[in-house]
């Protein structure tokens, strides 16, 4: 190595995200005496406020982007160093940023988030969406369009296509139903009026149990409109640097240049073929384009479905790539499917006294039955605070176990204006046919789902004031058999709790 090193730390964590500030914090609680280096891309860090454990398992908490000095002055021992990690060393022990300097380790974690999965690379017409910075980006791009397609069916496809205003948005989505990583086309039949409403809306109660799902055929498209006059925020100043979370679009207008409100049309199972210019599209002798469609837009995109729609520009909303790219050369990291750095029940990486926590690292050990991965905020904070724990209790010593945030997979968010509890295998994960669902909805109310394997519950979606979690959570980790309930189980007539209690 060319420098030389210029401190060493007991633990060195990289990255400012909800995993890194967790992970400084566990470990500067635990081991004050310990000499600790942050060292982030971005001038912020992100912190978890009013942070509220709902029942066993589930949380619910805010994430604010503060300076780093209110962690520095928080925990003495702490150095926050402003600069990327352009390598690691893990023979020797070292980090080197992109200032030229060095830092050795004894024990490191490394929490570098993800990146957003990019359609194509390089194209100025198509944008991703991750940080504060790309946000505004998205928002003053929108500010000038008359029409949009965004691709993907995540978390952030759906929480644009129901924020975005004035302007049209084309939905590309590959699955037959909207939302297809949270939800079941139930759940998404459920949620697709609130496309057509007035946001934000407490939808009256309405008497009807029972709803029916039809399946968007291949290829088919649906089209929702709603008048809207409602504007957002406007933003302030802010850095570069960790992934938003929920609220990404709070304090953000995005509208775009059209007088319409809300215009969605989403096309289902389809994925994108090619992207092109205008002029590659009259270059091109194949393009049969809809009336709708032609004019002169600045890019083209061609779905597998056989469409061609021009637009201002299209949102990538694909998906995260882990953050890998700077700690592979000269390591030996195993790596999952998915890229990212394969962890341990300790949190560890392949690499001798590196951790790994948050959207940087894929869980691999033998998963609880009703755990899976998911790279959402509340993990991100879960495996940061185990991974300080486990980097602690090996300094220490002492043994330490995999914790019980871990048994069940638990979130809490909220789309389209409504809140949102997952429990467990909420979609029947990995188990097969093996499966039965319970369902209860009251259109623009509530919508339950019950996932029930060999009679006992394994997962659960709630939409809506159903405040059903805690009874269903206990339900889920005391796997307690439900067969003589049968669908009683739902009925909105029984106190649940108390048939439980
Ligand atoms: P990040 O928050 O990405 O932090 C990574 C940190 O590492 C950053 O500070 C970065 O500057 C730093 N870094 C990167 N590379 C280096 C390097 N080489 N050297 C030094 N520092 C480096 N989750 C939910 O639970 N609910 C939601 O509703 C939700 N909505 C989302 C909406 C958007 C638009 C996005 C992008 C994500 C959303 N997520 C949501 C996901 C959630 O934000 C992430 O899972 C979570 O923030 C991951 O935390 P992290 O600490 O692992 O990584």
């Amino acid at each position: 190595m060319a420098h030389k090193v210029e401190k060493t730390f007991r633990f060195v964590i990289v990255g400012g995200g909800i995993a890194g500030v967790t992970c400084v914090e566990q470990l500067s609680s635990q081991i004050p005496s310990a000499e600790v280096a942050l060292i982030t891309a971005g001038p912020h860090i992100k912190a978890v406020t009013n942070y509220k454990q709902v029942s066993k398992v589930l949380e619910e908490f805010d994430v604010e982007e503060r300076p780093s000095s209110v962690l520095e002055e928080k925990f003495p021992n702490l150095t926050v160093i402003h600069s990327a990690v352009k390598s690691l060393h893990t023979q020797s022990h070292s980090v080197e940023t992109a200032d030229g300097r060095v830092f050795g380790y004894e024990k490191l974690c490394l929490c570098s988030g993800g990146r957003p999965k990019l359609l194509t690379q390089e194209n100025p017409y198509v944008l991703g969406i991750r940080d504060t910075d790309s946000a505004q980006e998205f928002q003053k791009r929108l500010s000038k369009a008359k029409r949009i397609v965004v691709v993907g069916n995540g978390g952030i496809a759906l929480e644009l296509v129901y924020e975005v205003e004035g302007c049209e948005v084309i939905w590309a989505v590959k699955d037959k139903a909207i939302g297809n990583t949270f939800f079941d086309a139930g759940a998404a039949q459920f949620l697709i009026p609130s496309l057509e409403a007035d946001k934000p809306e407490r939808a009256a109660p309405c008497k009807r149990p029972r709803y029916t799902t039809e399946e968007p055929a291949a290829g088919a498209s649906q089209t929702f409109t709603a008048d809207r006059n409602s504007r957002g925020r406007n933003s302030g100043p802010t850095e570069p640097g960790s992934a938003l979370g929920p609220d990404w679009h709070e304090g953000i207008a995005l509208r775009g240049a059209e007088q319409v409100s809300r215009r969605v049309s989403v096309e289902y199972q389809c994925e994108v073929e090619k992207i092109f210019t205008s002029e590659e599209l009259l270059d091109s002798q194949q393009q049969t384009l809809r009336p709708e469609n032609v004019g002169s837009w600045p890019v083209y995109i061609q779905l597998t479905n056989g469409k061609t729609f021009g637009c201002d520009f299209v949102v990538s909303a694909t998906g995260v790539v882990p953050n890998t790219e700077p700690f592979l050369h000269g390591n030996n990291f195993a790596r999952a499917d998915d890229g990212g750095l394969r962890v341990d029940d300790h949190m560890m990486t392949s690499e001798l006294d590196v951790y790994a926590a948050g959207d940087v690292c894929t869980a691999c050990w033998e998963h609880s039955p009703l755990w899976q991965q998911m790279r959402l905020w509340t993990q991100a904070r879960q495996m940061g605070w185990y991974a300080g724990r486990c980097m602690a209790a090996h300094v220490l010593s002492e043994p330490i176990e995999l914790d019980f945030c871990f048994e069940l997979f638990s979130h809490i968010t909220k789309f389209f204006n409504y809140k949102v509890v997952l429990l467990g295998k909420f979609n029947g994960q990995g188990l097969g046919p093996d499966h039965e669902l319970l369902v209860r909805c009251t259109k623009g109310r509530e919508y339950v789902k019950v996932v029930l394997s060999g009679g006992r519950m394994v997962g659960a979606v709630l939409i809506g004031e159903t405040d059903l979690e805690e009874t269903f959570e206990n339900l889920i980790l005391n796997q307690m058999d439900l067969t003589p309930y049968g669908e009683e189980l739902l009925n909105p007539n029984i106190d649940i709790e108390d048939y439980f209690d």
